[in-house]
């Protein structure tokens, strides 16, 4: 973590679970579990239909509200979509785009998860943009090759001024919901080759103001290794924000120097 240059992140991702009345339970039980932190945002991106209920309840316990998924259009006749405006107007401050999970189930191009930060960011959405290896990548060494390649695909079009109201998170998809976590040198190593790929791209005030997240079996044990490295400047949770004790304990490692 780097606070001097960027917001510290700790962003849960529910993907299809819990429901909508269980959310003011679990804000309070998660409000009692975790340390008061003004220098860390608690985001929850939740299906989009929970957003106005985590909106009330975190509004006391200062956790925004996050949507999983956006539509790249703004409006008309798109069955099942959301778009960036029904987000906004739900309370959603964050959306995540391309998670692997619908890069793989439902074959989002880099092209649409491009177009879809863009759809976010016109409407002053922080957009948390998902990039990550496969296993069979890693081992054929295509790791960095492959992540500046997702990384310069999701910005193309988004100019400085923008890029800084981005995240980045950095999800290994052998890592994610798997239990096995990169090691902390892993995971910094390629959060550092991110904000390098940054710098070329916009120079390095932008690249230093980009808060870029890990997100892999990140909990409450290993948490506090990877928060300690300089390029990881917070995480995206998914199993382990489904618990408020576990979430919390996260949350509170972000509180060392
Ligand atoms: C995720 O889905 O973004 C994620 C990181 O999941 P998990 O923490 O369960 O590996």
């Amino acid at each position: 973590m780097n606070r001097k240059y960027r917001k510290t992140v700790i962003a849960g991702n529910w993907k299809m679970n819990q429901l909508c009345s269980g959310v003011k339970p679990f804000i309070e039980q998660l409000r009692e579990a975790m340390p008061r932190t003004k220098t860390c945002e608690v985001v929850l991106c939740t299906p989009a239909l929970m957003i106005p209920a985590m909106v009330r309840a975190g509004k006391d316990a200062r956790v925004a509200a996050g949507g999983q998924d956006v539509s790249k259009y703004e409006k008309g006749a798109y069955t099942g979509e959301i778009s960036a405006d029904m987000l906004l107007d739900a309370g959603a401050k964050y959306c995540i785009v391309g998670h692997s999970e619908r890069r793989e189930y439902h074959h989002e191009s880099d092209s649409l998860i491009n177009e879809k930060a863009k759809a976010l960011l016109a409407k002053g959405i922080t957009p948390i943009i998902c990039v990550g290896e496969s296993l069979e990548q890693r081992e054929k060494d295509l790791t960095m090759e492959y992540i500046a390649y997702q990384v310069c695909a999701a910005l193309s079009g988004i100019d400085g001024t923008q890029v800084r109201r981005c995240i980045i998170a950095y999800e290994p998809i052998w890592a994610i919901g798997t239990g096995k976590t990169a090691t902390a040198e892993q995971a910094q190593e390629v959060c550092e080759f991110i904000r390098g790929v940054i710098r070329k791209l916009y120079g390095a005030r932008s690249a230093r103001a980009v808060s870029i997240l890990y997100g892999g079996s990140m909990n409450a044990k290993n948490a506090a290794e990877l928060l300690s490295m300089p390029d990881i400047d917070g995480g995206l949770i998914g199993g382990a924000s489904l618990k408020p004790a576990d979430f919390a304990a996260i949350i509170a490692a972000t509180a060392q120097e």
